[in-house]
């Protein structure tokens, strides 16, 4: 039976394990938005060695003996696509808060599996998981890294960090004796302290970086959806012990105080920013701090708000009011200059759906050719991976999707990804 179950997995390793050719690839590309030029560029060369862009070249270069080829003529070249917050441990619908009860970890472990193939598929081929359970995430981005599982590069926060009664508490609203007292190694903090503790806990357990709820939020079983849930000196300690293992803190917030506490703190992206007013962009500006938008995950809970039975009759009155407000301060923050990396909150909406946050935006008065470059660059300077990622040059490592039409014209062929290439490796 052992050896079996050692044949099966091996073949399945043979199959999707990322093989570096000795050869190198030669793209010609119809179209090319590389990430770092502010227009469409027409027919260019792409040569892939080693899993990174080895030269990116005018014109169709003649194929050379021993190189690969491959045709995109006729699309649409650009950098692997980056969302900077998803949670691929989940998909909501009505079963979610009690799907942890009668799920195992190994049951959310199997299906993200799902999820990260249709997000890869979809052209994603970087993302930022902003807050799974018991490390199924940081798990999943292990097999993926190694080959196991077909999915998008993941920088993983693990579980995240909330105070007691907050946005990310899991225990909120269970009866008192499963209530327990969850503390910093659950996610929940409350003083310094245990902050400092709670962010060396997520890199003992392999985080990437550091997600914290700092007001709170529309689909927690907890009264108020903006409430500022952390005090100064608890962001202020997230912050520094954060810098020193290296990682980043990305910031879950609906309400004015608690964005206006975390961006003088000194963290490095607010989620969602529904009430930002000029006040707090201004702030953000002063201090670099970049704003991902997540719009359609408002709309979705906008929607569903209006479906009987949805949701919790706590979180209803919550996704009526915070929802349908997101796009407009994504235009206003636009507007204003504030800078901004793309998120969409999949996991709330459907995975693989990831690009409809694009149109959103464009809707909103953002030029496409921004819209892209905030799923590239932007994306990646946020990640602090801006030397490897986010742009098709020379030295990048090789994350490259190609679509049918021009994006500029029409932001929706952005839904229509024909090839996706990550790290020289086709999985489209
Ligand atoms: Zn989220």
């Amino acid at each position: 039976m052992n050896n079996l179950i050692k044949i099966i997995s091996f073949g399945i390793l043979l199959l999707v394990s990322p093989f570096s050719f000795a050869q190198q690839t030669l793209i010609h590309a119809g179209g090319l938005i590389d990430g770092i030029h502010n227009k469409l560029l027409r027919e260019r060369s792409i040569i892939v060695d080693d899993g990174k862009i080895v030269a990116v070249e005018k014109g169709f270069l003649p194929l050379k003996k021993d190189q690969n080829y491959i045709n995109l003529k006729d699309k649409t070249v650009m950098p692997g696509l980056m969302d900077m917050h998803v949670h691929l441990s989940g998909q909501f619908s009505r079963k979610s808060y009690s799907e942890g009860f009668f799920m195992n970890d190994a049951d959310m472990a199997y299906r993200s599996t799902v999820f990260a193939r249709r997000t890869i598929r979809a052209g994603f081929t970087t993302v930022r998981d902003l807050g799974d359970q018991d490390g199924v995430i940081i798990s999943l981005r292990k097999a993926i890294a190694k080959g196991w599982v077909e999915g998008p590069r993941i920088f993983a926060a693990g579980k995240a960090i909330a105070t007691t009664g907050g946005h990310a508490d899991p225990t909120n609203n269970l009866n008192q004796k499963l209530m327990g007292n969850p503390g910093p190694k659950d996610g929940v903090i409350n003083g310094p302290y245990e902050a400092r503790k709670a962010v060396r806990q997520r890199y003992k357990e392999g985080s990437d970086v550091i997600k914290i709820t700092g007001t709170g939020g529309v689909l927690s079983m907890a009264k108020s959806g903006q409430n500022p849930q952390f005090k100064m000196d608890e962001l202020k300690e997230i912050v520094e012990t954060a810098k020193d293992y290296g990682m980043t803190v990305a910031v879950h917030a609906h309400g004015k105080e608690g964005m206006k506490r975390a961006v003088i703190a000194g963290v490095d992206s607010i989620e969602h920013g529904t009430y930002m007013d000029s006040e707090v962009m201004k702030l953000m500006k002063k201090h670099h701090t970049w704003y991902v938008p997540t719009i359609m995950a408002g709309k979705w809970v906008a929607e569903k708000s209006r479906v009987d039975g949805f949701f919790p009759e706590m979180v209803r009155p919550k996704a009526a009011a915070i929802g349908p407000l997101i796009q407009q301060t994504f235009a206003n923050a636009y507007k204003s200059g504030v800078a901004i990396a793309f998120g969409t909150d999949s996991g709330v909406s459907a995975h693989g759906d990831n690009a409809d946050e694009f149109i959103y935006m464009v809707e909103a008065g953002m030029p496409p050719m921004d819209a892209i470059k905030a799923a590239t660059m932007n994306a990646a300077k946020l990640l602090k991976q801006d030397k490897f990622l986010g742009s098709i040059s020379v030295g990048k490592i090789a994350d490259i999707i190609a679509v049918s039409g021009n994006p500029l014209e029409d932001i929706s062929a952005m839904k229509q990804v024909s090839f996706v290439m990550k790290q020289g490796t086709v999985f489209k």
